[in-house]
């Protein structure tokens, strides 16, 4: 090879490079993503939430109920006594009007307690339909999302793995003393070690080239570095 197959070579590989890290880079995002949807944590949470808060609001519901069946069958069973007659000694008449009195009281209480108790967990019955119906949205947005997400990583990889080889076959015709250099440069002149020739300048830096510059570039058995960004120089004819 002669200097500027050598260049030309080095360019070539450089494509590749760039290539490599683009896909790398994509392929990273989406691995990302797929780890962890915070948006579709939080609904999970939610709805883990609201439907303990349902299930307490009914037990507490039913509790309600209990009692107010329980008070009402005490209060029919005084009533009854009371309007049976079978009761006629006055102080004992008045013992159990008080009783009835107290019970009906605690009937107005209860019956309080209990219709909130109902209302309560009726909103917390539409809040859980709300919340499971965002979940069951967002659940099927992210698995639709996702699905096209695996096919895009999937193809990046066998793209990243046609690249590899490709590399490791273009590497095997270039110096291994060259090829250290390139890599070096590579990483302290971000990702870019040579640089094209277009219009007498340099690509990179768009310094113009002097006529012996450009001469020694077309020429010279060595390879040419640009002499304000020093990236090798490649001449393409
Ligand atoms: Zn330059």
């Amino acid at each position: 090879m002669n200097t500027t197959q050598i260049a030309a070579a080095l360019f070539q590989l450089q494509q590749l490079d760039l290539e490599l890290e683009r896909v790398t880079a994509e392929q990273q995002a989406i691995v990302h993503s797929l780890s962890g949807d915070s948006t579709l944590q939080k609904l999970r949470a939610e709805h883990n939430t609201v439907q303990q808060q349902l299930r307490s609001g009914q037990q507490a519901q039913k509790d309600a109920e209990w009692a107010l069946e329980d008070i009402n069958r005490r209060l029919a069973m005084q009533e009854q006594r009371l309007y049976s007659g079978t009761v006629t000694n006055p102080k004992e008449l008045s013992a159990l009007q008080q009783e009835v009195q107290r019970l009906r009281a605690q009937q107005n209480r209860q019956e309080e307690i209990t219709l909130e108790m109902m209302e309560s967990t009726e909103s917390l019955q539409e809040m859980a339909q709300r919340k499971a119906k965002l979940l069951q949205q967002a659940e099927e947005d992210w698995s639709k999302g996702n699905t096209a997400l695996v096919t895009r990583r999937d193809q990046l990889e066998t793209r990243r793995q046609e690249l590899q080889t490709k590399r490791t076959q273009f590497t095997v015709s270039i110096d291994a003393e060259l090829l250290k250099r390139y890599d070096a440069m590579r990483r302290s002149k971000q990702g870019r070690a040579v640089s094209k020739v277009e219009q007498n300048s340099c690509q990179w830096c768009r310094v113009i080239l002097t006529a012996s510059e450009l001469q020694r570039v077309r020429i010279s058995t060595e390879l040419q570095m640009c002499s304000n960004c020093g990236r090798i120089l490649y001449y393409d004819r």
